[in-house]
């Protein structure tokens, strides 16, 4: 029995159909994500542009996987995040924006994304305040090689349930907002939120995309 399926399985019994998961891969063998594929998996997350340019070169025979770039992105590195990744969820400023819609015309790609947004302060996250963002949107709007899905949300680690609830319910009424706004361009449907460890709290505030890393194939090594 493939172990990775058995865990798909049941932690999919308990998601609405809609939801979206996405299997973080960071750290994670080849062998584990080739399991991973086998129990039905085609979105792959990654959050760092050469790790997951050798997984992609280890995994050339299976053409149907979704790469997802969900780690903050550098500006040197957008132009091979625009060839190694479908999405990236993490776009959190409207400088790294313009730039990859730049790199988007020259390389005439499309790529859909996120709008990584940070509803409580927090030091080690990256992303809009819901001020910054509110004043960027008509720039962002003019960012037409982008197809601008939603926003990404990653409440600060160690909150207790119903703050982290609290942040999930922000973004899904901010991205509503947003929406009502009526830009021509951008879209508010996406919401990519939920980890291993908050992601029932997510899906109950309206998640469409939930990226999980550790109840799906075990904990990382710590980090030196
Ligand atoms: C690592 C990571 C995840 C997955 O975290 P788990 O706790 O292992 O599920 C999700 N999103 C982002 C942005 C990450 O960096």
């Amino acid at each position: 029995m493939n172990p990775i399926a058995a865990r798909l399985n049941e932690i999919r019994s308990a998601l609405p159909a809609e939801v979206r998961l996405i299997a973080v891969t960071k750290q994670v063998p080849i062998a584990a994500m080739r399991l991973a594929y086998e129990a039905g998996v085609r979105d792959f997350g990654e959050s760092k542009i050469q790790e997951a340019a050798t997984k992609q070169e280890s995994l050339q025979d299976l053409p149907d996987i979704t790469w997802h770039l969900i780690g903050h992105l550098q500006s040197n590195k957008a132009a091979k995040a625009l060839q190694q990744f479908q999405w990236i969820h993490s776009i959190d400023s409207l400088k790294l924006a313009q730039r990859l819609d730049q790199l988007a015309a020259d390389q005439k790609v499309k790529p859909q994304v996120c709008l990584q947004v940070k509803l409580v302060p927090d030091p080690s996250k990256f992303g809009w305040t819901t001020d910054e963002l509110f004043a960027d949107l008509p720039l962002l709007d003019q960012c037409r090689n982008l197809d601008i899905k939603g926003l990404m949300v990653i409440p600060p680690y160690g909150l207790p349930a119903a703050e982290t609830k609290a942040v999930f319910d922000r973004a899904r009424e901010l991205a509503q907002e947003i929406q009502q706004q009526g830009w021509s361009h951008l879209q508010m449907k996406e919401l990519s939120m939920g980890m291993s460890d908050d992601y029932p709290l997510a899906v109950g505030a309206g998640s469409t995309m939930i990226r999980l890393g550790r109840t799906l194939f075990g904990d990382r090594p710590p980090t030196a």
